[in-house]
């Protein structure tokens, strides 16, 4: 397959990624299928992708024509079925290896043999989903930034099986999207969340620990390390069960104690204060 042949793509899940990278892809031209599990999500998500059209007119980078044409090829649908004649499959759903393989077994049942599967997981095995489906060779990590219409990374993950020439399609159109492309090996948090996790971990025991509040903690980073959000703010922001669901598979999949959850972070999300997109973290968003 060359790039030109991918013109139908499917994005599986429409939570804080999928609905980005269902935008991503609709403004650069292709046709897109967006699948969660639930209508009323899918309407959220649309409306979503909507407003973020708006406020790229508002700043005079695409008019209200491209909005209408991008949301014309966006197909909200709860029915994974529509995904047998798309070249391209990106799941990203709740991270949970279950969930994920789950859907991959199904798309084997489902997908073309040339299809190329994708999947969006900030931190599990890419090698163990891509055995769930009939061709590993064909199955990549295409792990997105966080928000993703705005933020340049695509983390690239080869698998053990991932081919060349499936790595250097998907580079090709990680660049065709605007977006720049990293070569990443297959190892629990990938490079990005590698780093990331601990600091943001760190973080959450410094609090715990009382060694400064929230504000005093992201102010530190921000002022004293040039990072445009602090880790508090930023775990908020990703959201603290994704933060938790990565920081137990590094622990798990690496074995060594510095990846151990904080057990305030446990107790947040146990308490349903997963951040932003539950109005409570580590900041309040009620207002
Ligand atoms: P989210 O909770 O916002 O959205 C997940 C969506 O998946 C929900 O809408 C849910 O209904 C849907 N879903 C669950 N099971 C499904 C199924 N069987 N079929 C179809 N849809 C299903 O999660 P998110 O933050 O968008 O994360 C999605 C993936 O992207 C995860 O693997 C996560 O690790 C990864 N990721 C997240 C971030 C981030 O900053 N949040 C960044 C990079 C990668």
């Amino acid at each position: 397959m060359k790039i030109d042949d991918i013109k139908k793509v499917t994005v599986i899940g429409c939570g804080t990624m999928g609905n980005g990278i269902a935008q991503v892809f609709a403004q650069t031209g292709f046709d897109v299928n967006l699948v969660d599990i639930d209508q009323a999500y899918l309407d959220k998500a649309v409306a979503t992708i909507g407003k973020s059209f708006d406020r790229m007119i508002k700043k005079e980078k695409i008019t209200e024509d491209d909005k209408k044409a991008s949301m014309g090829r966006i197909n909200a649908t709860t029915d994974l079925k529509v995904a047998g004649d798309c070249q391209l499959v990106i799941e990203a759903v709740t991270e949970n290896l279950d969930i994920k393989l789950e859907i991959f077994k199904k798309l084997a049942g489902i997908c073309g043999d040339d299809a190329i599967l994708a999947s969006n997981t900030s931190s599990l095995p890419i090698t163990q989903l891509a055995a769930a489906t009939k061709h590993a060779d064909k199955f990549i990590g295409m792990h997105f930034m966080n928000p993703v219409p705005i933020m340049k990374l695509i983390e690239l993950i080869r698998g053990i099986a991932t081919s060349d020439e499936t790595f250097a399609l998907i580079e090709g159109l990680a660049k065709k999207l605007g977006k720049t492309p990293v070569e990443v090996n297959d190892f629990p948090g990938f490079i990005a969340n590698r780093i990331l996790m601990p600091m943001i971990n760190e973080a959450i025991y410094s609090h715990m620990e009382g060694v400064g509040t929230v504000e005093a903690i992201d102010e530190v980073m921000k002022l004293g390390m040039g990072h445009p959000m602090g880790p508090l703010f930023l775990a908020d922001f990703i959201g603290l069960d994704v933060c938790l669901a990565i920081l137990e598979v590094m622990h798990d999949g690496l074995g060594d104690p510095k990846y151990r959850p904080c057990p305030l972070l446990k107790k947040m999300v146990q308490a349903g204060y997963l951040g932003r997109k539950t109005g409570r973290g580590f900041y309040n968003y009620d207002k």
